[in-house]
């Protein structure tokens, strides 16, 4: 069976150090916002390249601290894109802003940026641009917006540790970077985890407050909640860190194999020149996206769809966020992605048989 992410592969790779560093977790005395939370926090600021990461307990969390500690809250609005995880509005909507969404870049699937000034009111506060996939926004044309019209710009690196835009790190670019460490992300944890990351002394201070209570010598100062990271998950992500470039690497090999042999039938993913790609997910277009998958589903290899319901038609958003233009492109490709199975454990003899049965569907249907 081949799964389209399969997190307890990367624990059988690293295992022998994993299980060394729980135990040394389990052996020491403090199990929550520890000495392995500093260390994270040091060397992931030294792996992105900026001067501060605080970790917090999940990706949500992340964007929600992010935006509270920027003072955005109930009156407020979030440019965002409606093609993410729910995770990405439901953290902006944590703070009580209210999401207005864009349309994306029709080869990237990230937000297109030609489409700001149109969602542009008084009371739009910061753009949380979404790097899917593992590849990034357009960085420059959403930075000089932003400087224009005195937005923050947050980024929701979720998809994207390791990715690299203009000679940056994806997380060092806006104002603040949002990290989820989601079992099945490219820096998974073995639980919920996530990282903000920033190069600004006063928002750093602020996030660490509000991550804990609003503290300041355990006074609440500030209206604040409980976000804290743990011992076990810091000390795993600590392991993993050291192997996240090669990890990043591997994927590309397998996106490259993938690409050189199945772009003669559907859209394969397009690479923004000036970034490289990180392929959290290896995603394709193709009209009959349904029919392949149940057919490869037959064949015991199990892609997904990243994601089938943009999240302005969920029940849940409908009502609750706007829309600055119409989502031509976010609902079309709802229609037509799929996410072809892509971790670094994937090994090459399974993506040729991933090629070669897709590869016979085509001749099947005659498509
Ligand atoms: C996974 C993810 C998140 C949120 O992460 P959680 O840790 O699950 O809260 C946010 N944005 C994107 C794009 C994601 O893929």
């Amino acid at each position: 069976m081949i799964l389209c992410a399969d997190p307890k592969a990367q624990y059988i790779s690293y295992k022998e150090e994993i299980d060394q560093v729980i135990q040394d977790v389990l052996n020491g005395n403090r199990y929550v916002l520890g000495e392995n939370v500093e260390a994270l926090e040091e060397n992931f600021s030294s792996y992105i390249g900026v001067k501060h990461t605080i970790g917090v307990a999940n990706g949500t969390d992340a964007i929600e601290i992010s935006l509270r500690s920027l003072d955005i809250g109930p009156g407020d609005k979030v440019i965002t894109v409606a093609h993410s995880a729910v995770a990405t509005v439901a953290g902006i909507e944590a703070c009580g802003a209210i999401p207005v969404i864009v349309d994306l870049e029709e080869n990237f699937y990230t937000l297109n940026p030609d489409l700001l000034n149109q969602a542009l009111t008084n009371d739009v506060k910061a753009v949380v641009a979404v790097h899917i996939y593992g590849q990034s926004s357009a960085m420059n044309q959403l930075l000089s917006f932003c400087n224009e019209n005195n937005l923050f710009l947050i980024e929701d690196c979720a998809q994207a540790h390791g990715a690299v835009y203009d000679g940056k790190r994806l997380g060092s670019i806006g104002d603040i970077g949002c990290f989820s460490c989601y079992p099945t992300k490219n820096l998974g944890a073995i639980g919920d985890a996530g990282l903000i990351t920033t190069n600004s002394s006063s928002l750093a201070k602020k996030i660490r407050m509000i991550r804990e209570y609003g503290w300041v010598d355990r006074i609440s100062t500030i209206k604040g909640r409980n976000s804290r990271l743990d011992e076990l998950q810091a000390a795993i992500l600590n392991v993993k860190l050291k192997y996240l470039d090669k990890d990043n690497q591997k994927r590309n090999v397998i996106a490259e194999k993938y690409d050189s042999l199945l772009s003669d039938h559907m859209v394969t993913p397009i690479r923004r020149p000036e970034s490289n790609h990180v392929f959290h997910l290896y995603v394709c277009r193709l009209p009959n996206r349904n029919q392949l998958k149940k057919f490869l589903e037959e064949k015991n290899i199990f892609p997904g769809i990243h994601y089938p319901v943009p999240i302005h038609l969920q029940p849940a958003y409908h009502e609750k966020i706007k829309l600055a233009s119409p989502l031509k492109i976010t609902e079309q490709i709802a229609h037509e992605i799929l996410s072809l199975p892509m971790f670094p454990e994937l090994s090459l003899e399974n993506v040729d048989y991933i090629i070669e049965t897709i590869l016979l569907f085509y001749k099947d249907y005659k498509c």
